[in-house]
């Protein structure tokens, strides 16, 4: 089917299920998510052309043709995708470990998250192993959160990404120390006391410093000073040798540990501890004693795999496989820690689990469903391209889902009173006041699967009209209500909507959906005192 069919066929769903009037905001977010690499330009083109022509036919013909669409399928055809995620060769002979390894100075994001769903699809498609590794080393700038394993653990779950086994580097300083000692001890890392600004000029230069020389028992005998704080921090640090003439500077001789007189940390047992591993020792380390055979990284760890080779060289260890892999981007989301905490303490979020935030935290409260974000991920593949991730690909994931399980229900964002004369019924409705502006006096409406009202008389406050007979007549549909609930809603941007939806919506239990008519997707949170609160999934 060709695009301009797919468009057609859409268009006819939407104006059928919305009184002959296809969005085309709808259709565009359908199409980009569906054709991703149709220019927006294109997208804009088709998606117009398909609604003029739906919107100019008659809602019995409409009807007619999605009726038509529907027995043979009206919805769009995804396209097909292809695998995108590669065969490990290797696997057939070594057993597939994969680590997930954060730093836990905050909740995980999307951007984490596509490593640690890949590490973990790669566990299961080869009956391996997925470890949950807290990179915890650095007790000065990033210190972790509290309960960093609960709430990873947390997220993970509803990823169903559980871990096998769970490790916290802070948990291991003592075998980091091992190592080191060992490493001092065979000369292929050395204590460093030089002012950093000579170290670096003479690095620059690919010349030696003089301390890389010093004997391997004297080293040992100032790391047992480190240890104990007699060298302060700032003082010294642990240095591994590489090639001096490597063509990145930044390789050369990388630091593996340093002193720390006061760590700031959240873990009790390492308050007393001064000589702290980087996260390239600590890791590489790791990632050898505990068996890991599949490092699946950002890109940005390109180079700190350069550095962990040479120490793997120096002990006589093979590095494990690896894959390394682009960035994330959602538009209009900040995908990072840092920035994120800093947006929280500053006030300008109201927590990790913001509507506006991309955190796993924020998606799950939105009420979009863990096969969702996998989808999206997998659909990028393991390259080391940097993505942006459409909202209008994750919106259209996530409504093909719920669609079946939200029931749809009448919600009027500015209610407004219909008195009717001579209703052999009723004669007060609440109707929808955005609905009304479009009609004047003397225009009929057909109150949807009641009977037809003509209005006679229209104020700010109230309309009124009169009954005008209950059989079907070409007419503009409008919802209804006799009596309402009040129902407040937190969007997509954090602000508050309030409105009246049907009185039903009080039967649905916290986390159940609803489809509030045309407005959009939404999730309960609680009910008190009669009133309903929900969370806007999107449109
Ligand atoms: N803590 C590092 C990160 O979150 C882990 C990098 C790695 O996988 O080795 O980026």
């Amino acid at each position: 089917m060709s695009i301009e069919e797919d468009a057609y066929r859409y268009a006819i769903k939407n104006a059928a299920l919305h009184e002959g009037k296809a969005d085309m905001g709808a259709l565009i977010g359908k199409l980009k998510a569906l054709y991703s690499d149709l220019s927006i330009k294109k997208t804009m083109e088709i998606s117009l052309e398909a609604v003029k022509k739906v919107n100019a036919m008659k809602l019995g013909d409409i009807k007619k043709e999605f009726s038509k669409f529907d027995k043979e399928g009206y919805e769009l055809k995804q396209v097909e995708k292809e695998e995108k995620l590669p065969e490990l060769e290797w696997a057939k002979k070594e057993e597939v470990v994969t680590r997930y390894a954060p730093n836990p100075n905050g909740p995980f994001h999307l951007g984490n998250a596509r490593t640690a769903i890949l590490s973990k699809e790669f566990a299961n498609r080869y009956n391996g192993k997925f470890i949950l590794r807290f990179d915890d080393t650095d007790p000065k700038v990033k210190k972790p959160i509290e309960n960093a394993e609960q709430i990873f653990k947390e997220d993970l779950h509803w990823l169903d990404c559980d871990p096998d086994e769970t490790f916290f580097a802070s948990d291991r300083l003592e075998l980091y120390h091992s190592y080191l000692k060992t490493a001092l001890q065979k000369g292929f890392a050395y204590i460093c006391k030089c002012e950093s600004e000579d170290w670096r000029a003479k690095i620059k230069e690919k010349q030696a410093c003089p301390c890389r020389s010093i004997d391997p028992k004297k080293q040992l005998k100032m790391f047992d000073q480190m240890l104990k704080n007699e060298i302060k921090e700032g003082e010294a640090v642990i240095r591994i040798k590489t090639d001096l003439e490597h063509k990145d500077p930044s390789i050369r001789d990388w630091w593996a540990a340093k002193v720390v007189d006061a760590p700031n940390h959240t873990n009790p047992k390492t308050l007393k501890n001064h000589v702290w591993p980087s996260y390239n020792f600590a890791s590489a380390i790791d990632d050898h004693l505990l068996k890991v055979t599949l490092i699946i990284r950002g890109q940005e760890h390109e180079q700190n795999k350069t550095k962990q080779e040479f120490l793997y060289k120096h002990f006589g260890w093979t590095y494990p496989h690896g894959f390394h892999i682009g960035r994330i981007a959602l538009p209009n989301v900040a995908l990072s820690t840092s920035k994120i905490k800093a947006g929280i303490e500053a006030g300008e979020f109201s927590g990790w689990d913001d509507p506006r935030l991309g955190t796993i935290k924020a998606f799950r409260r939105r009420g979009f469903k863990p096969e969702v974000l996998k989808q999206a991920i997998f659909d990028l593949g393991v390259n080391t391209n940097d993505s942006v991730v459409q909202w209008e690909k994750l919106n259209d994931l996530n409504r093909k889902i719920v669609e079946s399980e939200s029931e749809r229900l009448t919600f009027f964002e500015e209610p407004l009173q219909l008195d009717i004369a001579y209703s052999p019924k009723m004669n007060k409705v609440i109707v929808d006041k955005k609905r009304f502006g479009a009609f004047k006096a003397g225009d009929v409406v057909r109150l949807r699967k009641l009977f037809n009202v003509k209005i006679t008389k229209k104020d700010p406050l109230q309309v009124f009209g009169d009954f005008v007979g209950e059989a079907k007549v070409k007419t503009p549909v409008v919802g209804w209500m006799q009596d309402g609930v009040d129902i407040e809603i937190l969007m997509d941007d954090n602000s508050r909507k309030a409105g009246l939806a049907e009185e039903k919506i009080l039967e649905k239990k916290p986390g159940e959906r609803v489809y509030l008519d045309r407005f959009g997707f939404c999730i309960i949170d609680k009910k008190e005192k009669g009133k309903a609160f929900l969370r806007f999934t999107h449109k």
